[in-house]
């Protein structure tokens, strides 16, 4: 019988004027930056925890705590890699993955193949087996007056085949 599992997440991070924003793993601004204990790309955050909700693992919060020094300003495509081979390690393989991130300022509509593809790259998944949207909130809520970004993440994973 074919196992497969979802699985979703989520994430928000505050705004603050300058500095660099990183989002996927792609710079998208160096008009604003996250304020976070980590590099704050709720993309990634949001992917490692629909990762780890489908392979039956604790969410990153758990896993990787903002009060542990050892993850201060750490990439997130590195806790990723570390995500990645727990999937792995618990005999699953990604199908696909599908984002939206939601965010007023920057447009992030120029960047949507570059982030496509370097998911594709940080998952060692094809390309069509990743998608990206980019969303704006019309203005309205934290996000809408560019205090925020947030993302929304689902993925699928199936049990790996023997070979
Ligand atoms: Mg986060």
């Amino acid at each position: 019988m074919l196992k497969i599992r979802a699985g979703t997440g989520y994430d928000i991070h505050r705004l603050e004027r300058g500095g660099d924003l990183v989002i996927g793993g792609i710079h998208v601004s160096n008009e604003l930056h996250f304020v976070a204990h980590s590099d704050g790309d709720v993309l990634l955050h949001a992917l490692m925890d629909a990762l780890l909700g489908a392979s039956g693992q604790a969410d990153i919060g758990e896993l990787f705590p903002d009060t542990d020094p050892r993850y201060r300003n750490i990439s997130s495509s590195l806790l990723l890699k570390n995500v990645l081979e727990r999937v792995h390690e618990n005999g699953f393989e990604i199908t696909n993955i599908d984002c939206t991130v939601v965010a007023q300022e920057p447009s992030l509509q120029p960047f949507k193949p570059a982030i496509r593809e370097n998911l594709a790259r940080l998952l060692k998944i094809p390309a069509d087996a990743v998608g990206v949207k980019a969303k704006t909130r019309e203005g309205l809520g934290a996000v809408g007056r560019v205090e925020a970004i947030e993302c929304y993440c689902i993925c699928m994973i199936r049990a790996r085949t023997q070979p």
